[in-house]
């Protein structure tokens, strides 16, 4: 987020301080809400004027719009507090804590099954958007290092519509020409035949997503794979896959090991998972592996001197907490492989059966039925009158997050109403949201829909009803 400052003059005294209300019991003065106050005020008021104000916000749990993890165990919240004055980037100080970081990229290196004959490496990060630049760098270094002695200056990549902002904003940040290709009707994932033919000799990467934001799908990454390794024998030229597995990357591998579409193919030389989707911690946690250490350029790892000891580093930032770290390796001893398939089959489980409740109601036609992460996307059956942006309002009333949006363009505007399924979605839970929707339905039908339509195709929209 941006924030602008705000021009203080133009403001009402009421609109420059915050309005107190139960701290007048121990002052009554007004708090300035865009200047640092003057003063200083005892740390239970500050406390309590900082925790009312939040509870405005959205109820985390009924929060059915995000990926990300909004509960842990007591036990995790623990560590996760015992480590929060840790500096990840102090490796001197808190050697054991990297060493705890390089068992994590172990084990998400070998549950992406890379090869015996490679040495996988990878980082930490602050999700998976610093993770996709990271990786989409040190492809196009790499590109550039075999373009020795041709042109060099007109990198692009090669990815579909139903990627994530991340990837345009990888392009525009880095200058690289993005080759987003448009989405057939009713499939909304990459054609491999597209894939091949907008592929050539400026192709830095090509992107697969496991588990699309828009309809939960995966893109065919070993149908891409053949093409590109087809291309290889032919023409020589090595074009690397990069797979986004934000969301997927910690779900396809418990429920469906058999599907190839990580280390296993040739082309995939780099993965990149949010640790706090699926992983199941909280946010400020994504990974990035890289199938052979080998493919990481050396100009981009810098070797930093500092406070006593020279280490490695490749990411954007420096400083952060080590707690998400810690948080992802006491999920992993903790679940164990065992775990997370029992979590992941119930996740899907409780996806198909929202899906199942939404086709009964009568509303919905589905959009996720190859159900490959848990989520339920639908759009409404027919024209009742009302759309799915005016619904999500309606829910809003009731305190539920369910986001309406619309499928990436060129595959016919359809608007769809989008729930995520995460741990703390219970069939019950289902249930009472099936009898929210219901009458909100109900009730709309009766009084029509509620303001005008949300301009834009992306984004998640809410309006006022
Ligand atoms: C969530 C998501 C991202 C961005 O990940 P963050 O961890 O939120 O930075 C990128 N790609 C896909 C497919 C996603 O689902």
């Amino acid at each position: 987020m941006v924030f602008k400052t705000v021009n203080i003059n133009s403001l009402s005294k009421e609109q420059r301080g915050h309005a107190l209300t139960y701290s007048t019991r121990y002052f009554a003065e007004e708090i300035p809400r865009y200047e640092i106050p003057d003063g200083s005020i005892p740390a239970n008021v500050a406390y309590q004027l900082c925790h009312d104000e939040l509870n405005l916000d959205g109820n985390p749990s009924l929060n059915l719009a995000s990926f990300v993890t909004t509960w842990m165990e007591p036990e995790a919240e623990k560590l996760i507090v015992e480590t929060l004055n840790k500096n990840l980037v102090d490796r001197d100080e808190y050697p054991q804590t990297q060493v705890i970081q390089e068992r994590c990229v172990n084990m998400i290196a070998r549950l992406y099954n890379i090869p015996e004959n490679c040495t996988a490496a990878g980082t930490a990060t602050i999700g998976s958007s610093e993770a996709v630049m990271l990786a989409a760098l040190s492809h196009k270094w790499n590109w550039r290092q075999q373009r020795k002695g041709q042109a060099a200056d007109k990198p692009n990549i090669v990815m579909g519509g139903d990627i994530q902002v991340v990837w345009e904003k990888y392009a525009r940040f880095f200058d690289v020409e993005p080759r987003v290709l448009p989405m057939s009707k009713d499939s909304y994932i990459l054609n491999p035949d597209d894939v091949f033919n907008a592929v050539d000799e400026n192709t830095t990467c090509v992107v697969g997503v496991l588990g699309t934001t828009f309809t939960g799908q995966l893109d065919p990454i070993a149908e891409i794979n053949e093409r590109l390794v087809d291309l290889k024998r032919k023409s020589g030229q090595d074009v690397p896959i990069h797979v986004d597995a934000a969301s997927g990357g910690y779900v396809v591998p418990f429920t469906q090991p058999q599907l190839p579409w990580d280390f296993r193919l040739e082309q995939v030389k780099s993965i990149n998972v949010s640790g706090h989707k699926f992983g199941l911690v909280y946010p400020g946690i994504g990974w990035v592996i890289w199938k052979d250490e080998s493919l990481l350029p050396d100009d981009l790892v810098f070797k930093v001197n500092y406070l006593g000891g020279e280490m490695p580093t490749f990411n954007l930032n420096f400083s952060r907490g080590s707690s998400h770290v810690i948080a992802q390796y006491y999920n992993f001893l903790r679940l164990g492989k065992e775990g997370y398939r029992r979590i992941m089959t119930n996740l899907m489980k409780n996806a198909s059966y929202l899906a199942s409740r939404m086709i009964e109601s009568g509303l919905f036609e589905m959009l996720s039925e190859d159900h490959s992460i848990p989520i339920a996307v639908a759009k409404l059956k027919g024209d009742p009158g009302f759309s799915v942006f005016d619904l999500s309002a309606k829910l809003r009333q009731r305190g539920w997050i369910v986001p309406a949006y619309t499928l990436p363009p060129d595959a016919e505007s359809v608007a769809v109403l989008r729930v995520v399924v995460r741990e703390s979605f219970s069939r019950d839970l289902a249930d009472i949201l099936m009898k929210d929707i219901t009458a909100a339905a109900a009730e709309l039908e009766k009084s029509g829909p509620c303001g005008p339509e949300p301009e834009g195709s992306d984004g998640l929209h809410h309006k006022i009803c």
